[in-house]
This record gives C-alpha cells, sequence and structure tokens, in this order.
C-alpha cells in the first residue's frame, strides 16, 4: 500500500493546489542499494525513500535542501521547523 500523502515535516495532507509536491534527494549510498534491490526483485518505485512529501509551506525549504540526502535535510529541516506534536516519528 502506497503511503499517504501527507507533509513529512507537519503531516499536513499534500496540497497540489498550493504548491505541495514531492521533493527528490540526493540518493544516499542505502538508498542506491535500495535502487539495486528495487530492481532485481521488480519492486515499483512508487515512493522512494529519497522521494518524499512536503506541503506548501514546507517545500521550497526542502528544496533549498535537494542536494543533501533525506536523511540530512531531514534533520535540518526538523530544526528549522519544529513540530508541536511529537507524535510523527521518523525512522532512518
Ligand atoms: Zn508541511
Amino acid at each position: 500500500m502506497a503511503k499517504p500523502p501527507i507533509c513529512v515535516i507537519c503531516g499536513e495532507k499534500m496540497d497540489e493546489i498550493n504548491g505541495g509536491d514531492m521533493v527528490w534527494f540526493k540518493r544516499s549510498e542505502s538508498d542506491l542499494k535500495w535502487n539495486k534491490w528495487q530492481e532485481e526483485n521488480g519492486f515499483p518505485e512508487d515512493h522512494p525513500p529519497y522521494g518524499q512529501i512536503f506541503c506548501s509551506k514546507h517545500i521550497t525549504a526542502a528544496q533549498q535542501l535537494s542536494h543533501l540526502t533525506y536523511g540530512e535535510a531531514f534533520k535540518i529541516l526538523k530544526n528549522k521547523f519544529p513540530s508541536k506534536k511529537s507524535k510523527t516519528s521518523f525512522k532512518l
């Protein structure tokens, strides 16, 4: 099952109309391994670890960090936008 399109920073539903979108980050070594595994297993690339959803409020900041891997960018974004709710857990 595909993940619902919600912003990884705030958990808001992706609002494409207002400019929310997916951001493709630099692939880390583990992402490259994931690509290889995916190729070998014929796994569809619908939600790779280096492609993440952002709402219109967070997309600009995310795009500015897309030269980093998602893990690196996420740390910076979380510092920049500390969430009030600690409900959303993040696993690398
Ligand atoms: Zn957001």
